[in-house]
């Protein structure tokens, strides 16, 4: 199993549109994130999770040539703003792509983009076959477990996928799902800055607790802002907590 991070920034992207706030960026290229998605490649199966502002830039810079499923965290735009995009996929593969999500975030989707689902659809938009679920399915040798979390008071659906698990925007994590998320190799988890504390994300010092007790193997944080320097803040973490950055990738 290959995990590609595709973006790992939050949700303005980093730097933000004018380039206005910390100027870290210049130099260091980690400091440079498109919105947060994640590309998870198994003997047979390409998975994607989350279709942000940057996804056609992102399927592009990773050469992702087939998408056998789609996985949604929430509707938040950071995570849903590039499906139009997937239309490519459809011409490429000739059928509609699964998506798996909440019945919620499927409702929000066909709200949001209503011209791809109304009877009289435009001819050739997206093809999306949504099956939200609560319980594990199967896409091929890939078991997929729904990871439910909170993000203030919105329930997101973070994924395990074998013994990769995935949670963004979270501020906390269920009993019932870190029981879950106990035992996976790679944890993705978000952690928004170093301080201070904010009402729907984890800090960084959170995320590094809550993945202490989960007993995972290592833990990549995600989904940062302008004001994480890659460098010195990854100074601070211990071995088994991590910076992911833009085109990182983990074999598992
Ligand atoms: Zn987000
Ligand atoms: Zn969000």
């Amino acid at each position: 199993m290959k995990l590609t991070f595709l973006g790992t920034g939050t949700s303005m992207g980093v730097p933000v549109a004018g380039g206005f706030g910390p100027r870290f960026s210049g130099r260091d290229p980690r400091n440079q994130r498109y919105r947060c998605s994640a590309w998870i490649q198994s003997a047979d199966r390409s998975l994607v999770i989350d279709a942000g502002p940057e996804f056609r830039l992102q399927t592009l810079r990773a050469g992702i040539r087939r998408i056998d499923a789609l996985m949604i965290t929430h509707e938040h735009t950071d995570h849903i703003a590039g499906l139009d995009d997937l239309r490519a996929y459809n011409y490429a593969q000739k059928k509609p792509i699964p998506v798996y999500t909440t019945q919620r975030t499927e409702e929000a989707i066909r709200h949001r983009f209503s011209y791809m689902f109304s009877p009289d659809k435009t001819p050739g938009s997206v093809d999306l076959d949504f099956r939200p679920f609560n319980e594990p399915v199967h896409e091929g040798d890939c078991t997929i477990v729904p990871l439910p979390v909170k993000h203030g008071g919105m329930e997101v659906m973070g994924f395990r996928v074998n013994d990769i698990s995935y949670i963004t925007d979270v501020n906390h994590i269920p009993d019932e799902t870190a029981e879950k998320i106990r035992g996976s190799e790679i944890l993705v988890m978000s952690g928004l800055r170093w301080s201070p504390p904010h009402p729907t994300h984890y800090t960084i010092p959170q995320a590094m607790e809550v993945s202490e007790k989960l007993d995972v193997g290592q833990t990549y944080l995600i989904h940062m802002s302008p004001f994480v320097d890659h460098e010195e803040v990854s100074k601070r973490l211990p071995s088994r907590v991590k910076l992911a950055f833009d085109q990182l990738e983990v074999s598992v």
